[in-house]
């Protein structure tokens, strides 16, 4: 089993809020900050794969070093989701059922099938 299955999002925001708390860096960790946080480690991400062609993409991901490079950044991403998450009180499990329930209403699977 995967630490994915076992792990919820809440065990997940408790880890993030510990390791800023004990810092002292929620004076830092407001929604422009971490908007900010979230796009630029977003375009870390995107760095890996300037210049590699689309076909190539996921044979990047084969070598060691660049899967562990991408994961990091993967989980910057996600680290400071959480983190925006828990400095305004959003769930983030009903934030993405809901807009899952919009993106379904505004792609329906008969329509959008192998398109976009
Ligand atoms: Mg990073």
């Amino acid at each position: 089993m995967s630490a994915d299955e076992q792990t919820t999002i809440s065990d997940l925001r408790r880890c993030i809020a510990d390791f800023i708390r004990d810092r002292d860096w929620e004076q830092f960790h407001d929604p422009k900050n971490l908007s900010m946080a979230i796009a630029t480690e977003a375009a870390e991400l995107m760095e890996h794969f300037r210049w590699v062609k689309n076909d190539d993409a996921l044979n990047y991901l084969v070598d060691p070093h660049n899967r562990a490079e991408v994961t990091d950044e993967l989980a910057d991403i996600l680290a400071f989701i959480l983190s925006f998450a828990n400095a305004t009180g959003i769930d983030l499990s009903t934030a993405l059922r809901n807009k899952m329930d919009k993106n379904i209403r505004k792609y329906p699977a008969d329509q959008y099938k192998g398109r976009y």
